[in-house]
């Protein structure tokens, strides 16, 4: 994160987030009503990336309590004083991860959702151990196959999971997906659920501001919104 102008991020005031957090979850309801599911089925993971520790708090006062950031320092640097006045605080980690990171991941996570590779999966796995804590796993799947992207590709994911799970002893829970910017997610969205029905898994995290929706009719359990409730971001850098 860079410290651009202050121009360049527009996080939202109390009031507007406040406000956003009632919108989204009367979206939520709707999307859940048409598709005849129970909203309690569907978690909203506010994603406070780059916007302060005040954000958070302006978002916790107005009740929600499952936040979502990208970086493990970030989540470091706000997270821990605020866990302390709101116990019922949840932190998911939905960035990508580096096996250097995995310790610090799994002291500060409440949920990882980007175990994407072998050689992190053996780093959570020492990094569980040592900390006695096991955060809940999403295994991140490339759905659109996109090489910039992370993830583990649809043809391994099957091998993949089963290496986590039986191989590793992880606590994977379901799966999580980012669709290519540029087409209709909801083919990936449902591809996602067939896989995680296939394998007996029930968590699965898909759909942001966009498409959060669509996400919804295809079965998502969380929904990760940012921009929505707290606003635009810098650029990445
Ligand atoms: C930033 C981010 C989001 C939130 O995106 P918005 O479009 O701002 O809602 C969701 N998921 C992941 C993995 C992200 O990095």
């Amino acid at each position: 994160m860079t410290d651009g102008p202050a121009s360049a991020t527009a996080t939202a005031t109390d009031e507007t987030i406040a406000h956003n957090l009632a919108a989204i979850r009367a979206r939520i309801a709707e999307a859940c009503a048409r598709a005849k599911r129970d909203p309690a089925g569907v978690t909203l993971v506010a994603v406070s990336k780059t916007h302060g520790a005040a954000a958070v708090q302006a978002a916790l006062a107005a009740g929600q309590a499952v936040f979502g950031e990208n970086r493990v320092q970030e989540a470091q640097q706000k997270f821990p004083g605020l866990r302390e006045a709101h116990p019922a605080l949840r932190l998911h980690l939905i960035g990508a991860l580096q096996t250097n990171k995995a310790r610090d991941a799994v002291r500060v996570a409440d949920v990882i959702e980007s175990l994407d590779r072998p050689k992190l999966a053996a780093a959570l796995a020492e990094a569980m151990a040592k900390e006695g804590r096991r955060p809940a796993l999403l295994v991140q799947v490339n759905t659109g196959e996109e090489a910039q992207k992370a993830g583990v590709a649809r043809a391994e994911a099957d091998a993949f999971l089963r290496h986590c799970r039986d191989g590793l002893g992880l606590p994977v829970e379901g799966l999580m997906c980012i669709p290519p910017v540029d087409q209709d997610p909801r083919p990936h969205f449902a591809g996602l659920a067939a896989l995680a029905a296939r394998h007996g898994l029930r968590t699965l995290s898909m759909g942001m501001s966009g498409d959060f929706e669509a996400a919804i009719a295809e079965g998502a359990t969380h929904v990760r919104v940012g921009t929505a409730i707290f606003g635009s971001r810098p650029a990445p850098a």
